[in-house]
């Protein structure tokens, strides 16, 4: 039944999607069986009312479509089409080779344009064959050659119009292609030119490079109203020719048309040298140059022909003492410039430096409020990270608003021992992430020198991999042509750098690098604070003399212990251990060897528990353990270790050698006590029992049901 209701359901979609070539084929069949030489009737008149229909729902469905239209619309319209022609030929000529036959080549070669390339050979596929089974059934014509003129004929159309068409497409494309690119690349010239964007740095094709030059674009068009309003006000009311400022290029060596405005047709507008004419003379002498009754052989770099003008003014533009431009004006009546012409002229020579001038602090201004931003959100985002990693973390990320890299690296400086750590290294390609936790000593390397001199390496951010160390010569870095090495620097001190590389040359041009040696100096005092919180976190936490837990950092771990014992129903063993007879070393060895015999049982309570254990310096010479998933048994047997590794330990004093003993209580939840305080006092409780018991022994808190404490020495 499910199959039968699917079949149905194919045939269906097969029938409406299909509908169009059945009926094709039908009309083919009546065109092959001669319909259209039968004298008219009701069969004609309907074979073209379905034709006419047919076509005219694919010419809608085709020229509805904004892209390529499907391969069977395509064929079914030029199918639809070689059959109206044959019946329109077989009615009025009685043959394929009457007057009209031609009209078939220029179907297919109407077909191979406007369609799909395949589509376009199909329809030749069937205009051939629909043609022979004419010829053969309809005209009983048996000649071969005809037909394969006609098909060869064909085929040579379709495809010639064919290639012909896709050349001139793909030529079409290519030239306007190559003309934005022209426009762009003389857009950015221009912004270079008048120093809004920096050398080579528009190359790139990041998100913010593509800002930086939409930036710089919608400046150089302000500049260019500007300055052609003030040449077109000049030009019209002292009656010239031409009015032109002519600019430096990029390398200073040539002068091109920045702007004009002008009544001539032979503008000559390329590059010309600055040595070349009346604007060398201006350029050496600094100096305004005024000609009159010029002769047509004189040679004016702007005009493509003989010299149109009898009169002319260039006046030098001047930015802090270098003659940056030209202000070119010019009439075609032999009428010389008057002082109040020139100085009009010098007038508006001042107004075009201006007005680049303006654009040039517009542009620095945009780009500031956009730098500050990425800064002020890479501030929060270091300022809301406490550990040393979200830090680090944090500062690559910011790094990655401001400039674009593919290699980054943190590496911290220990100024007493005088090594540097790489703390964290990512990248693209993972080429340098096993750096992360290399150690190596203080060197020439370029991370070595960043952290000694204090400033930014290498030179413009371009890296030479074949004369510079990163890191060290054993630890190898990425060959990138950019590549820039920033002191982490807090308060004068160098807490580390900051090393990224690009795989792209001048990453770090003079329009990042600033802003990059900013966040620098945000991550070294993030990264400082973050050292700060840690060691007041472990100062707070831990034991000076012993670097173990103090009392505190016990206590809140002790009640999550207990907590989880409760939990999981798991035993928890607690052990507290004092130093016998410890006032009579005081006395005897004096304090300092006290204190060393306190540290020597801190070393061995770290040198006996377990990972999960916890041990901490409870005040003076007492230290308590906490064992999780310990039974009675498990601390009677690490009591009875601490104790025999203390006894055997000697310290060596200016007094002669030492040895001192402990005694230990140890209670175990939930037995012993379900709450702390309770387990806790079973423990001191057994403790008591020990130095009451002679000393140097252990003794496990036995609970008995009359609630008085009882215990059991080992
Ligand atoms: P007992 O066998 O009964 O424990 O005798 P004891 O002399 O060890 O007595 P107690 O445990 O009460 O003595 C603790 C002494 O430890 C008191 C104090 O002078 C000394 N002490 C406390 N803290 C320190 C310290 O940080 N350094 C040194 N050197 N001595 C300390
Ligand atoms: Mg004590
Ligand atoms: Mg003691």
């Amino acid at each position: 039944m499910d199959s039968l209701v699917r079949a149905t359901l194919l045939v269906r979609r097969l029938a409406r999607s299909g509908y169009g070539l059945i009926a094709t084929c039908v009309l083919a069949g009546w065109v092959v069986a001669g319909g259209p030489t039968a004298p008219l009737g009701p069969v004609p008149v309907l074979a073209a009312v379905v034709w006419t229909f047919l076509l005219g729902k694919r010419l809608r469905s085709k020229l509805r479509l904004t892209g390529d239209a499907p391969f069977l619309l395509d064929f079914e319209l030029g199918a639809l089409l070689a059959v109206g022609l044959d019946a329109v030929l077989l009615r009025f000529d009685g043959t394929l080779a009457g007057r009209f036959s031609p009209a078939t080549y220029v179907l297919v070669a109407l077909v191979a344009s406007f369609g799909r390339p395949v589509a376009g050979l199909a329809v030749v596929g069937w205009v051939v064959i629909l043609d022979a089974l004419i010829r053969y059934k309809t005209l009983g014509e048996a000649s071969l050659e005809a037909l394969a003129t006609q098909a060869g004929f064909a085929s040579a159309f379709a495809l010639l119009n064919l290639l012909l068409l896709r050349a001139e497409v793909a030529r079409i494309r290519v030239t306007a292609r190559s003309r934005v690119e022209r426009e762009l690349e003389r857009l950015r010239e221009d912004a270079r030119s008048y120093r809004l964007l920096g050398a080579g740095e528009a190359a790139a094709n990041s998100k913010k490079e593509d800002a930086e030059e939409r930036l710089a674009r919608s400046s150089v068009e302000e500049i260019h109203q500007s300055v052609h309003y003030a040449l077109e006000l000049l030009r019209r009311s002292l009656d010239l020719h031409t009015a032109v400022l002519l600019w430096r290029t990029d390398s200073g060596t040539h002068l091109r048309i920045s702007e004009l405005s002008t009544a001539s047709d032979e503008i000559h507008d390329a590059p010309f040298s600055i040595g070349d004419g009346v604007c060398a003379a201006v350029i050496a002498k600094k100096e305004a140059v005024l000609l009159e009754n010029l002769r047509p052989s004189y040679k004016i770099p702007y005009y493509a022909g003989p010299c149109p003008i009898r009169a002319l003014a260039a006046i030098p533009v001047i930015e802090d003492g270098v003659v940056r431009g030209v202000l070119a004006l010019d009439r075609v009546e032999s009428k010389a410039f008057t002082p109040h012409e020139h100085d009009l002229a010098a007038q508006a020579a001042r107004y075009c430096l201006r007005a680049i001038q303006n654009e040039r602090v517009f542009v620095q201004l945009e780009r500031a409020k956009v730098e500050q931003g990425k800064l002020y959100r890479a501030a929060q985002a270091l300022g809301g990270a406490l550990s040393e990693r979200d830090v680090v973390e944090a500062g690559v990320r910011a790094a990655r608003e401001i400039a674009s890299f593919d290699l980054a690296a943190v590496t911290v400086w220990d100024e007493t021992s005088r090594m540097h750590e790489v703390c964290a290294a990512t990248s693209n390609g993972g080429e340098i992430d096993n750096l992360v936790g290399q150690r190596f000593k203080h060197n020439t390397g370029l991370v070595s020198m960043v952290v000694t001199n204090r400033f930014p390496l290498p030179y413009k951010g371009e890296y030479d991999a074949a004369h510079q160390i990163v890191l060290t010569k054993r630890l190898s870095w990425p060959s990138v042509p950019s590549l820039l090495v920033l002191p982490l620097l807090h308060h004068n001190r160098v807490l580390g750098t900051l090393i990224l590389g690009a795989r792209r040359r001048h990453a770090f041009g003079d329009t990042v690098r600033p802003t990059l040696e900013v966040l620098a100096s945000h991550l070294a005092v993030s990264l400082s604070n973050a050292r700060m919180v840690h060691k007041l976190e472990t100062m707070a936490t831990t034991d000076g003399m012993t670097g173990l837990l103090n009392k505190r950092a016990m206590l809140d771990a002790a009640a999550q212990k207990v907590a989880s014992a409760h939990r999981f129903s798991r035993k928890l063993s607690v052990l507290v251990t004092d130093i016998d007879w410890f006032k009579k070393v005081n006395d005897t060895y004096g304090h300092d060897v006290g204190d060393i015999v306190i540290k020597g049982l801190g070393e061995i309570l770290k040198r006996v528990k377990r990972t999960t254990d916890i041990v901490a310096r409870f005040g003076g010479e007492e230290f308590v353990v906490l064992c999780e998933q310990t039974d009675e048994q498990g601390a009677l047997l690490l009591g009875e270790r601490i104790r025999e590794e203390l006894a055997k330990t000697v310290f060596h004093t200016p007094n002669g050698p030492l040895s001192v003993t402990c005694s230990v209580g140890a209670a175990t939840f939930p037995a012993a006590g379900e709450k702390w305080d309770d387990l806790f006092k079973a423990a001191d409780e057994a403790l008591y029992a020990s130095k009451r018991g002679g000393r140097d022994r252990v003794t496990l808190h036995v609970p008995s049901p009359a609630s008085s404490a009882r215990v059991r020495s080992a």
